[in-house]
């Protein structure tokens, strides 16, 4: 009895090795075939011809496997064959570690981010005068930090609410930066505007709700200009990773990565900040990674822990919104901080061993 089991087991193992020299033969074949239709520019996939091997294959079949069980197993076997076919440099994304292992460090003249040390982006929501900004950016560069930002076309939920200055909202960023020297970012909203913005700024940001505008992140990877790309409200890691890939793509390989917090069920916060998502888009991909924490939170009283976790888990930068007077401010007014409360926040974040570089 045991000396039949055995015999069996051996003929299976035979068998085993069989499939397994077919399976790699018929890859081998696929590969050919591949390289073939691919130098007479022909699809690699051909689902009419993939019917016929199936049909045929069903046809000789006698069992005692169901015939539902395979075509399904002939299917997984066609799969991996085609994946053969595809060209690897395709399948591996240009933003990725995997083909580019060294971190990628982005500078605006001698202001870096992604070189170890935390950057900050500050600023108002919006632009609203030259007065209101020329006044952060005053306390933005007595706290040491390099740059400045400011809404100039507001994606608003409401078309009733403040929808930002526009150009004109670019021109007063643009001299506040210039009388204060600092860099400046402000965020583009249409395809369109994506080269006025080059004109006016350092960075030109593509907000959350404009993620998966393609148009909009493909003209952004025509310019010349670094990026600083916001994580869509309701958009996984895999989403902001292929959204990156957009503009890399076209050629733009400046981009910074921003966290800014997703939708979940829950309230106590504006949004939920995916503090894990640093150090996964920092590990996936070689950008920079920077967190937002006014509009992850949309607590004022949440901006500094929040800022805190967010370098200490390896963010490059954070980014946060001041206003002379938030209590009158057009947007926003219920998250962002005052002038001295972001004296008392730069404070705390300056103090030693914060940084993931240091722990
Ligand atoms: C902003 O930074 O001004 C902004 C609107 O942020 P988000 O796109 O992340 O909502
Ligand atoms: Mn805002």
């Amino acid at each position: 009895m045991s000396n039949h089991l055995d015999q069996l087991r051996e003929e299976l193992d035979q068998v085993n090795i069989k499939i397994l020299e077919l399976i790699n033969k018929r890859g081998r074949l696929v590969k050919e075939i591949g390289d073939i239709k691919k130098s007479q520019g022909m699809k690699a996939y051909d689902p009419v011809r993939e019917r016929e091997m199936l049909n045929h294959i069903v046809e000789q079949h006698e069992g005692p496997f169901e015939y539902s069980t395979i075509e399904h197993l002939f299917k997984e076997i066609f799969k991996a064959a085609k994946e053969l076919q595809e060209d690897d440099y395709q399948k591996t994304l240009l933003v990725s570690r995997e083909k580019k292992p060294t971190d990628t460090v982005i500078s605006v003249d001698d202001v870096s981010v992604g070189n170890g040390e935390s950057q900050f982006v500050i600023g108002p929501c919006s632009v609203e005068s030259q007065v209101q900004v020329d006044t952060v950016a005053q306390s933005v560069k007595e706290q040491g930090v390099n740059i400045l930002r400011g809404g100039a076309f507001k994606p608003r939920t409401s078309p009733y609410d403040f929808q930002g200055l526009g150009e004109e909202g670019l021109k007063i960023l643009r001299n506040s930066g210039d009388k204060y020297g600092l860099k400046v970012v402000s965020e583009i909203t249409n395809p369109k505007d994506i080269e006025v913005g080059s004109q006016y700024l350092d960075i030109i940001q593509i907000g959350a709700r404009n993620m998966q505008n393609f148009d909009l992140l493909k003209e952004a990877g025509k310019v010349n200009k670094p990026i600083l790309l916001k994580r869509g409200l309701a958009a996984t890691i895999n989403e902001f990773i292929n959204a990156a890939e957009y503009i890399v793509s076209q050629g733009n390989s400046d981009l910074i990565l921003c966290e800014r917090g997703i939708r979940t069920y829950e309230t106590a916060t504006r949004n939920t900040l995916d503090i894990t998502a640093v150090p996964v888009l920092k590990q996936e991909t070689h950008l920079p990674v920077m967190v937002d924490v006014t509009h992850s939170t949309g607590r004022r009283d949440l901006l500094l822990p929040a800022a805190k976790a967010a370098l200490a888990v390896g963010a490059d930068g954070v980014m946060a919104e001041v206003h002379p007077d938030p209590a009158v401010a057009l947007s926003d007014s219920q998250q962002q901080m005052d002038i001295p409360t972001f004296k008392y926040f730069m404070e705390q974040l300056r103090q030693p061993n914060l940084t993931a570089h240091n722990i």
